[in-house]
């Protein structure tokens, strides 16, 4: 049904680009804003018999997003009824980081759900916080960037679900509050929406994996979907944060897939020493101009890292490439 475009680096680990035309008539997606209106149309959709499949996102749409729908529409044999979510979450950007310049364009998102023609309803709340009194406060110092300050003054929200151990490495490690941000807005959603599938990209691999040990914890009643990566021709993996590439620093940054694609031809060639894959990638990357926040090779399931390739392990990335920070990774089986 979908036209295959493949990636001529990753080809057999990353998602066909779609071609939306040859499948449904364009089609309007119901935008919803409140929270009760979107519980109740939600249930309306599983009483009618439907499967109710919901795909998170904060917005700026690309194709990468696309997948995930389509992976969404092909979650159930039942008629799916599809939400997308379209919410810039405050609470997992630290004040340092990049919430003010988070690329938007509503109506452009709005244009490529609808040219799907598979997406039903587009939840975008105005805030999924209760705002405390600390408000103004924490607004003062430029966009409001985390939630603590309202915390303190008593009134605000102050919940939050932490996957304690997942959370910690990688980019938990450099972003303290990014997954303690992501678990509860998306337990948030979850209890909104009250979703049958949820479909999350495995491009944001240690996300996926908080999402699916948080749902078996708390016993959420959801089906996890993690979807395969979806890159630019080149290699490029798709992220909204592109568009603040450079020309000159888009083409550098193509050394994260490169590097990674290296790593896993040599590793199923039997080069499985974690330290020397490691050291190589950081020096590519380095001398290809980019900052390194971390390169791990982890246990796919557990992200517990390993120090010799010998089963499914995952390649994870971050680097900054000048202003902006990218994530990518590579999933290895030697023994597949
Ligand atoms: P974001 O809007 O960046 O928060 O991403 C929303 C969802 O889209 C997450 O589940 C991401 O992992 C997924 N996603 C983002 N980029 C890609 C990509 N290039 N390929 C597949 N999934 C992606």
């Amino acid at each position: 049904m979908h036209a295959v475009s493949p990636c001529p680096l990753l080809s057999d680990s990353s998602s066909p680009l779609i071609d939306w035309t040859t499948m449904a008539a364009p089609r309007e997606p119901e935008v919803i804003r409140d929270k009760a209106a979107m519980r109740a149309w939600s249930r309306r959709r599983r009483a009618e018999g439907k499967t109710v499949a919901v795909v998170p996102t904060m917005g700026y749409l690309h194709q990468g997003h696309l997948s995930l729908i389509s992976a969404a529409a092909a979650a159930s044999a039942d008629p799916v009824a599809i939400v997308v979510t379209i919410y810039v979450n405050p609470s997992q950007f630290a004040p340092s980081e990049d919430l003010a310049t988070y690329p938007s364009d509503f109506a452009g998102d709005l244009r490529k759900l609808a040219s799907t023609g598979v997406v039903d309803a587009v939840f975008n709340p105005p805030d999924l916080y209760v705002r405390g009194a600390g408000r103004r406060a924490a607004a003062t110092g430029g966009a409001i960037s985390c939630l603590e300050e309202e915390e303190a003054a008593g009134d605000g929200h102050e919940t939050w679900v932490r996957v304690e151990r997942l959370e910690k490495g990688m980019c938990g490690a450099s972003r303290p509050v990014f997954f303690r941000g992501v678990a509860t807005i998306v337990s948030k959603l979850f209890n909104i929406i009250e979703p049958d599938v949820a479909v999350f990209g495995k491009k944001d691999y240690q996300q996926w994996r908080v999402i699916c040990r948080m749902v078996r914890d708390l016993d959420f009643a959801i089906e996890i979907i993690g979807s395969e990566i979806v890159r630019e021709a080149d290699g490029l993996a798709m992220s909204s944060r592109n568009v603040h590439l450079s020309r000159e620093e888009r083409e550098k940054a193509l050394s994260i897939s490169r590097s990674l694609v290296d790593a896993r031809t040599g590793a199923l060639k039997g080069n499985t020493d974690c330290k020397q894959i490691k050291n190589k990638i950081v020096q590519t990357l380095t001398e290809t101009g980019g900052q390194v926040d971390y390169v791990e090779i982890v246990e796919q399931e557990s992200l517990v890292p390993v120090e010799q390739i010998d089963g499914p392990v995952v390649i994870c990335v971050a680097a900054w490439f000048g202003k902006v920070r990218l994530i990518d990774n590579i999933e290895i089986d030697t023994r597949s």
